[in-house]
């Protein structure tokens, strides 16, 4: 099939997650056909600097032979067999040990899932079982955040607070959400530093007004990803790590973005310096090889779990899958190898932030922030009062587009443009980066204008 035969064929059969089907009927689907290093290029042959890492997930980029090698070989050994009732594989033994050293002390069993939405599904059944086994079942309402992201089946959506998402199903009744440290966009006059522990506040205020013993978990991102890369300000963790403290609740951190080194430390938790009791991952954990997924649960909960004995019954077909865990292991290795998370710390995470922050200075650019290997940069039409060009997001479809044209994935939420380069970005790609961040960015200024 030519390019239209395909486009119409998708057009015809296709229902595609998070698309609106008039543009896609208008525009049709960009083809994309094959990627190499951290690079993708279309059926026109267009070849574009992926600065989205696939969907959050190719941190090493697309040229791994060691992961898919992997895989096959494990395809052609054992294809397949499941973790239920008293069965294993080799691979998912050897992958949970090496999850158990790569993450946070005290967090050394692992529940696999096959996506970051299942892990958290799987994190509500497990916090209802342990607050069940610790005879406290009054213990039932999950705390998240609004414009945070949790995966899309209903328990991940209902965690989520997305008003888009949640408009159009019926969300879980023991989820609460509460204000999110988006400081340029809500943090009105107060300093970041002020609005960080005020955001942090909103979580002890709701405890209180739930009930301390009514309250099983918070869940949160490190730092917001698909909401627009919301980096908290530096007083948020610490002052939630104080709330967490004073009462027995559980902590959830969604590290399915900036986990296995985004920030240029293992996980966010290790960055921030805080102690989760569960932690989602899904995404690079196979570099976007294979699907998997899972939750790293803490001695505190496991103990439960496993001390107090019984069925958990709960589990999917594919958890733990062997060939997934095969191409987990294989992406572990490279990134402890090549020391690929040191380096984002150490030097491109560095030179990234020193380049990104230099858009800034861009007329239609109203913050430019960044950490590790994510940034955001937020459209505005003025500067001074954060105005933005219009209330449909017109600017940030617009600099999107540009932004592909001028050989750049870069992704739009609302009017903040995020990026989220592979971790294996050269200093050198980077600057190729912000070069054509900045003439997708002159190409929108002049559209909008
Ligand atoms: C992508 C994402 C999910 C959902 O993962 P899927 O594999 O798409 O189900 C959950 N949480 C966060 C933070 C994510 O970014």
């Amino acid at each position: 099939m030519n390019k239209s035969q395909l486009q119409q064929h998708d057009r015809e059969h296709l229902l595609h997650p998070f698309t609106d089907f008039n543009d896609l009927g208008n525009q049709g689907t960009r083809v994309i056909t094959s990627a190499e290093g951290a690079y993708i290029t279309d059926i026109d042959g267009h070849q574009m600097l992926d600065g989205m890492s696939g969907l959050w997930c190719c941190n090493l980029g697309y040229s791994r032979r060691e992961i898919s090698e992997a895989i096959y070989e494990q395809l052609n050994k054992l294809p397949f067999y499941n973790s239920f009732f008293q069965c294993t594989t080799v691979p998912s033994i050897e992958l949970a040990d090496m999850l158990a050293d790569v993450t946070p002390a005290g967090m050394n069993n692992v529940f696999f899932t096959g996506s970051g939405s299942e892990a958290n599904d799987t994190n509500l059944r497990i916090i209802r079982r342990y607050w069940d086994l610790k005879e406290q079942p009054e213990k039932r309402i999950v705390i998240s955040r609004k414009n945070g992201y949790h995966g899309s089946t209903i328990g991940g959506a209902s965690l989520g607070g997305m008003s888009g998402m949640h408009k159009q199903f019926q969300a879980l009744d023991y989820i609460e959400h509460i204000q999110q440290p988006y400081w340029f966009g809500e943090g009105g006059d107060m300093s970041p530093e002020e609005f960080g522990v005020h955001a942090a506040r909103c979580l002890d205020e709701k405890i209180q007004e739930l009930g301390p013993d009514k309250v099983a978990a918070f869940i949160a991102e490190p730092i917001q990803g698909a909401g627009g890369v919301i980096i908290p300000p530096e007083t948020y963790w610490p002052e939630i790590k104080k709330i967490l403290d004073q009462y027995d609740i559980l902590l959830v951190m969604d590290e399915v973005i900036f986990g296995f080194g985004r920030t240029g430390e293992w996980f966010g938790a290790d960055y921030y310096g805080m102690q989760p009791d569960l932690m989602t991952f899904a995404k690079a954990v196979t570099n976007g090889y294979f699907p998997l997924g899972g939750t790293m649960v803490s001695d505190r909960v496991a103990d439960v779990i496993k001390a107090k004995g019984g069925e958990f019954t709960h589990g999917y077909t594919y958890s733990a899958h062997p060939a997934a865990c095969m191409a987990g292991i294989a992406t572990i290795n490279i990134l402890r190898d090549e020391k690929i998370i040191e380096n984002v710390r150490d030097n491109t995470g560095p030179y990234l932030a020193k380049r990104w922050a230099e858009l800034a200075e861009h007329p239609i650019v109203g913050e430019a922030r960044s950490l590790g290997l994510v940034g955001a940069l937020e459209l505005v039409k003025d500067k001074g009062s954060r105005a933005r060009f219009d209330d449909k997001c017109t600017a940030g479809a617009v600099c999107r587009d540009m932004s592909i044209k001028n050989g750049l994935v870069m992704r739009a939420t609302g009017d903040t443009m995020i990026i989220a380069p592979p971790l294996i970005m050269t200093t050198e790609q980077i600057d190729e980066l912000v070069e054509k961040a900045h003439r997708a960015l002159d190409d929108t200024a002049r559209a909008m204008a």
